[in-house]
């Protein structure tokens, strides 16, 4: 889902940085158009941004590092007693 960032945000990416952790360590992705798809290495928040170009023209989060895994886990320790008694 992609959503604005705030001015805090945006402020981050200028400098280089991860808005939710602080981490420099910013990984490039894919280019589409003027934006490029940038992804931190630290929490995995994904982000696009225009490159060389500073404040929130063409900034939008579109990933979350928090976002909901689709694969949901199985424990595998609940116990059926589909057996009949008796
Ligand atoms: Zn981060």
């Amino acid at each position: 889902m992609i959503e604005t960032l705030t001015e805090t945000e945006v402020a981050a990416l200028d400098t280089g940085k991860c808005p939710d952790c602080g981490s420099e360590r910013l990984l490039e992705g894919p280019h589409g158009g003027m934006k490029v798809n940038i992804m931190c290495s630290g929490c995995g928040a994904k982000f696009n941004v225009v490159p060389g170009l500073a404040g929130s023209f063409g900034k939008e989060r579109i990933g979350r590092p928090d976002a909901p895994s689709p694969n949901v886990k199985l424990t595998g320790s609940a116990q059926l007693n589909t057996l009949p008694k008796g």
